[in-house]
């Protein structure tokens, strides 16, 4: 069984698929149809690759944190430093060739949800650059929590749409703009946010990522003549871990983990450690390990970074885990709060509080290791959207 390619279902291993509606179907199979022709069109590729270079920036640089790894004591520890994308975070590598591939259909526009508003952004900055309608549909609750972000959308041309059904948060978005795609596919392209959903889209996003794994694979080796010992990403739905690990997977000696959030503890209801804690189910058209009830309901879930709260993962994460290729562990709000603190006074470097799980992690990996090892920690995404919710926290509980 391949640890890298779906089988034509778009199954890794006995997870994922296409599971949808019957109205649906047809749409989605029309997706898969245009990307299977896509990734294989040098032209599109090289398109997409032009992209990546003039306009997010890249190659991002692997920095070898040297403040970090002296404190840590142990193994070196080397930053993948998406933060400095163009929209400071990996999604915009995904949502470029999201949009790319919807002009190629000729599509005029994208739709998506979006929960704390950072897929919004990064795909409203992509329909923007190529000139595509752009809708996002977002809880009521969440339009009020992320007003930023509401007012980034709407500069960068996209419509937001409030949706006040049921719990009026990220659920209900899914499925108001699963309702508007299934009227309006003809000429609209749904955009999801992560490595989940049906078939194509965790191999696709998966794909669009790898870029984050191929430029870290030939950075390290021009560094440290070496493969790294072990590499560290944080996982929501598990797009830019997938993305880093893609290039790595068949390094038998490459040690790889995989951080989701233990929120206040894994013995409590407040927490998104999906992999740890979840079971076999279905969710948002894939078969994977969702955090469920009895009913096969999706669990309410928690953490300190809005970026990882999901209750479920992408396929091929449930994949690699029951073959035993990645281990996945999990780090609480209190860890990551630290290693953010920890990073912004050592380096200069503030992080996201999605990544600063990863970096949690590392600073529990590299003091068992060796001055010779070698740590390659995805940063994710930068923290400037996370400082004032910091300063909340510090300020309730003085360290
Ligand atoms: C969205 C986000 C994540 C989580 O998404 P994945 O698909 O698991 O990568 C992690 N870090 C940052 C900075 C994000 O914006």
């Amino acid at each position: 069984m391949s640890l890298t390619q779906a089988d034509d279902n778009g199954y890794f291993g006995s997870y994922g698929g296409a599971h949808l509606p019957p109205h649906l179907v047809e749409p989605m199979a029309e997706v898969a149809a245009a990307y299977e022709e896509a990734r294989k069109d040098p032209e599109f590729i090289a398109e997409y690759e032009r992209l990546l270079n003039v306009y997010v920036g890249r190659p991002s640089p692997l920095y070898l944190a040297p403040r970090l790894t002296a404190e840590l004591g142990g193994a070196k520890v080397y930053l993948k430093r998406e933060d400095l994308n163009h929209t400071g975070a990996h999604k915009i590598n995904h949502t470029l060739g999201e949009a790319l591939l919807a002009k190629r259909m000729g599509k005029t526009k994208l739709i998506a949800e979006t929960g704390a508003g950072q897929h919004g952004v990064a795909l409203a900055t992509a329909a923007a650059l190529m000139g595509l309608e752009c809708e996002i549909h977002m809880g009521a609750v969440d339009v009020e929590k992320q007003h930023p972000n509401v007012v980034r959308m709407e500069l960068l041309g996209a419509t937001v749409v409030p949706v006040s059904d049921g719990g009026a948060t990220l659920k209900d978005a899914v499925d108001s703009a699963f309702n508007v795609y299934a009227r309006d596919y003809k000429d609209t392209l749904f955009a999801i946010g992560s490595v989940v959903g049906p078939h194509p889209f965790p191999s696709m996003v998966r794909d669009f990522q790898s870029i984050v794994g191929r430029e870290a694979r030939a950075q390290i080796l021009e560094a440290e003549g070496r493969l790294p010992t072990a590499l560290i990403a944080c996982v929501g739905g598990g797009s830019n871990a997938i993305g880093l690990f893609s290039a790595f997977l068949e390094d038998e000696d490459v040690a790889i983990y995989g951080v989701e959030p233990a929120g206040e503890g894994l013995e409590t209801p407040r927490h998104a450690a999906t992999m740890t804690l979840g079971s076999k189910g279905f969710l948002h058209g894939m078969e994977t390990i969702v955090l469920q009830d009895a009913d096969g309901e999706p669990s309410p879930v928690h953490s300190i970074a809005s970026g990882v709260d999901y209750p479920g993962v992408g396929p091929q994460h449930a994949h690699l885990k029951e073959v035993g290729r990645v281990s996945y562990v999990s780090a609480t709000d209190a860890e990551t709060l630290e290693a953010f603190q920890r990073l912004s006074r050592l380096e200069g470097i503030i992080p996201a509080l999605e990544s600063s799980h990863a970096l949690a992690h590392a600073a529990k990996l590299a003091p068992t290791l060796a001055a010779d090892d070698v740590i390659i920690v995805n940063l994710s995404g930068r923290g400037d959207k996370d400082v004032d919710y910091v300063a909340e926290l510090l300020g309730k509980s003085p360290q």
